[in-house]
């Protein structure tokens, strides 16, 4: 029975285990939207395999891939090699970079995960620099390895970043709502520009000149937080006059997720790399740096890895990436995004008790921050973050059948991750669901 499974499972898995512990769901069924306990129960899936599955669960295209490629007897395995499957998702894939990009870009296939990916483009900044810091912002999430290199003992792989971690200057990102500097708005991402203009042309700033700036245009684990696009433009300019290369982390932003298929497109700057993974495998495991060829450095197997060929997450992803773009997914992303923001804002204005302190997001990566309605108003206009309010609604959720997840500081804001593919019934039933969990809680 799935209380037996999820005992079991609770008795051998690791203590780190997360999602499991706030969903105690044993998913049977998935599609689209919907996933299906074993229990029967029907849920709502706002969090899309934390922002994985463009096209929902088992979307027919992705589905039909797999099953071709299987049968076609293609190696499901091909460490590096050139196949087919390789050749058509690299295709697919150049065909959606934006065109001043497209023409210089080289591809890595880096493994599984986002964070192999992140390992790689800074690896590549880092080697081509010849430098080793690294510029990163506040609230940012890049992912969980390190050191793996570190205790490896081949020293020319792992020359160029010898001595283990970098050093990483802390940059403060535009969070409106939480300002750094303590102003509210637009103003405060000016101030970021100063401050990081400013630090960079100090000669006692204390920052050696880096080797790469890694930035999300939207945060996603820092809780659905978007740059605005000045600022993002102004972050590429300090970069390009200072010959720091700027690293676009789109793990979670990537194929149509923010209203664009690509969320430099917000901004129109040219990174020097993008890194990629999430929905490029079509729910499968892919990652890959896209990069300008100025920085195609590397000497043969500077940088390897075991699972680079995955042969189904190939196919799987060619066939997602070509249908996002083909019906426009992106757009229907910045169209039904804009209307559930604007929604979910008119529920925070209507609250009789004011839990709700912020929304924000860009087409379908949407948060909601709770906050303490008792506590004080800062300078921004916010109040202290509530992460036990945000618990509750979102265990209020689930138990309205939706499953939504948390994130940003302390945890406290809801973050919504839809499909690309959720119809206006189903975006209609996730705001009526979080509308009664919030007023619930909000008591
Ligand atoms: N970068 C961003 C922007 C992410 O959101 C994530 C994962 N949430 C990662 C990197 C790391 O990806 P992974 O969990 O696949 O290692």
């Amino acid at each position: 029975s799935a209380d037996a499974i999820l005992a079991r499972q609770h008795a051998r898995e690791s203590s780190a285990r997360t999602y499991a512990r706030s969903f105690p769901i044993v998913p049977a069924r998935a599609y689209g939207m919907t996933v299906e306990g074993a229990d029967g129960r029907r849920y709502l899936d706002c969090l899309s395999g934390a922002g994985t599955l463009a096209l929902g669960h088992n979307h027919p295209v992705v589905q039909e891939a797999v099953r071709r490629t299987l049968d076609s007897g293609a190696p499901l395995h091909a460490l590096d090699l050139a196949t087919p499957e390789k050749d058509d998702f690299t295709d697919a894939l150049f065909a959606t970079l934006p065109k001043a990009f497209a023409d210089r870009a080289r591809v890595h296939f880096c493994g599984p995960a986002g964070t192999d990916a992140v390992e790689a483009a800074l690896k590549l900044m880092q080697t081509a620099t010849g430098r080793r810091g690294l510029l990163a912002f506040t609230g940012a999430y890049h992912g969980m390895t390190a050191g793996a290199l570190g205790v490896t003992g081949a020293v020319a792989v792992k020359e160029p970043v010898a001595g283990g971690g970098a050093e990483v200057t802390r940059l403060p990102y535009p969070y409106a709502y939480r300002c750094p500097f303590g102003v509210g708005g637009a103003r405060g991402a000016e101030l970021s520009v100063t401050y990081t203009q400013r630090l960079l042309d100090d000669p006692a700033g204390g920052v050696v000149r880096p080797a790469a700036m890694i930035v999300e245009a939207v945060q996603g684990e820092g809780g659905a937080v978007p740059a605005p696009d000045d600022w993002l433009r102004a972050m590429r300019r300090i970069t390009r006059e200072r010959e720091i290369p700027l690293i676009v982390d789109e793990v979670q932003t990537g194929v149509g997720r923010t209203g664009a298929f690509w969320a430099v497109e917000h901004s129109g700057i040219v990174p020097d790399a993008m890194v990629m993974s999430k929905a490029i495998g079509g729910s499968l495991p892919l990652a890959v740096i896209v990069y300008d060829k100025d920085y195609d450095g590397w000497l043969p197997g500077a940088h390897t890895g075991t699972f680079r060929g995955n042969t189904l997450a190939m196919a799987a992803g060619a066939a997602t990436l070509r249908y996002v773009a083909r019906e426009g997914l992106a757009e229907r992303a910045a169209a039904v995004g804009a209307r559930m923001l604007a929604r979910l804002a008119g529920l925070r204005t209507e609250l009789p008790v004011p839990v709700v302190g912020d929304v924000r997001g860009r087409g379908l990566m949407i948060g909601v921050e709770m906050v303490d309605p008792a506590g004080p108003v800062d300078s921004c206009g916010a109040r202290p973050a509530a992460p036990e309010l945000a618990r509750r609604v979102r265990d209020a959720c689930l138990a309205r059948g939706l499953i939504v997840e948390l994130g940003g500081r302390y945890g406290a804001t809801v973050r919504l991750l839809p499909p690309l593919v959720i119809t206006d019934e189903e975006a209609e039933a996730v705001l009526e669901r979080l509308g009664e969990a919030i007023s619930a809680v909000g008591k």
